[in-house]
């Protein structure tokens, strides 16, 4: 059972020596709004020097992994690749296609066509995928093979109801990227998340949505397909219990609590002291403060 242990000193070199590779989340973990967590590049590069995998994956829906490659080198990170990263914006795309480009919508020569609650990195994900994208206020007789719901500042009620009445086609799937209730913003404010706009759909449609980003184990199959990496080699970084950990806990990996986003170290403690299994499954085994904390296990 995980025991949320500081990882400091020998268990530390320990750890680390012993891992192939790190995932690490993106916000709250390498960096808080619009700066780098102090250390978190230096981290990385000493990892890469190390030879050990530094992987991403994050919840966020909003930009393409594209995009992403450019928000890590403008905050500092060297090195980090498009290829590296996995957002829930880039797995829900695959994981779509998948399911209706492989014969999985029923027909293999339909192209799949998708409506997306969403902005224009993930809807740049879901053509990139080789999907069609459904206009805004599109009607029509054509049919519309899955909603996709992802971080959207623009949602309408008149986009709630064109998604609804794609979704009264049984064969419509609904897809949500991330589970995330909030959504931080660079000024530390929060805005509704994805987690409220697929409630909000799931509501009006009576539909229950297919949830692609953590705690569901799909973008670790993504990542496993692209790299090939053993679980029992590997590290999860993060900051958030009900995610990130979760998910680690999910697909087999040792797990590693950062306390420099959104869990508190008491709200570990507390699913520690708790009799439910499922409040045990988001107790890490490890945390630090920071994960500047990480370079001192690490050789020269
Ligand atoms: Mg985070």
């Amino acid at each position: 059972m995980a025991s949320c242990r500081r990882l400091s000193g020998a268990a530390l070199r320990e750890v680390l020596g012993s891992a192939q590779g790190l995932l690490f989340d993106c916000d709250g973990v390498l960096w808080a709004g619009e700066s780098a967590v102090p250390g978190a590049p230096e981290l990385l590069e000493r990892l890469q020097r190390g030879g050990k995998a530094a992987l991403f994956v994050s919840n966020n829906s909003r930009r393409s992994v594209a995009e992403l490659e450019l928000r890590f080198s403008r905050l500092g990170f060297r090195g980090v690749r498009a290829e590296h990263v996995f957002s829930s914006a880039l797995c829900s795309a695959l994981f779509l296609r998948q399911h209706l480009l492989s014969g999985g919508a029923g027909d293999s020569s339909a192209v799949g066509r998708v409506f997306v609650l969403g902005g224009e990195g993930l809807r740049g994900e879901v053509r990139d995928a080789g999907l069609r994208l459904v206009g805004e206020g599109e009607q029509g007789a054509e049919q519309v093979h899955a909603v996709l719901v992802g971080y959207d500042d623009q949602f309408t009620f008149a986009k709630l109801a064109q998604a609804c009445a794609y979704l009264r086609d049984p064969r419509c799937m609904l897809v949500a990227t991330d589970p995330d209730p909030w959504h931080p913003l660079s000024d530390g404010q929060r805005t509704p998340g994805t987690g409220s706009l697929t409630a909000a759909v799931e509501t009006a449609s009576g539909r229950k949505a297919l949830v692609v980003g953590k705690p569901n184990t799909y973008m670790f199959d993504c990542i496993v397909e692209r790299f090939g990496i053993d679980p029992s080699r590997t590290l999860m970084v993060g900051d958030r219990l009900e995610t990130d950990i979760l998910f680690g806990k999910n697909c087999g990996l040792s797990t590693i609590l950062t306390l420099t986003g959104v869990s508190r170290l008491e709200e570990a403690l507390a699913y520690m002291a708790s009799d439910s299994a499922a409040a045990k499954d988001m107790v890490p085994n490890y945390y630090v403060n920071s994960i500047a904390d990480l370079i001192p296990g690490l050789d020269e």
